[in-house]
């Protein structure tokens, strides 16, 4: 058995177990009942985490896991380009750098 996967968050390690479950891979989540109800124990140690049954399988879990962690981390880091005057900024910028006129994010259907 081999852990892929530590959160504070159940419901992330209960997430990633799902999508490990799903591609076949047996799994185990320990420290599952530490967190129900209650209150998270601030200590990593005792966070929710995920295994995988068989230490062959490791590589994909983990393969699995990081594909989505990647996926996420891109989205926001995606840049903005000022309608005014073309420069781009970082996402998490309100408004443009460059020409300081506010980004309107709001999307068009
Ligand atoms: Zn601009």
């Amino acid at each position: 058995m081999k852990e892929v996967f530590r959160h504070h968050e159940y419901i992330r390690v209960s997430y990633f177990r799902d999508l490990v479950e799903a591609a076949g891979i047996p799994t185990m989540l320990r420290n599952e009942h530490l967190v129900h109800g209650v209150v998270e124990i601030p200590i990593p140690e005792f966070y929710p985490n995920l295994c995988v049954m068989n230490d062959d399988d490791y590589q994909e879990a983990w393969e699995i896991i990081h594909k989505v962690l990647e996926e996420e981390k891109a989205l926001p880091g995606e840049d903005v380009t000022c309608s005014k005057c073309g420069e781009k900024s970082p996402s998490n910028f309100g408004e443009c750098f460059a020409c300081q006129s506010a980004f309107n994010l709001e999307k068009s259907c």
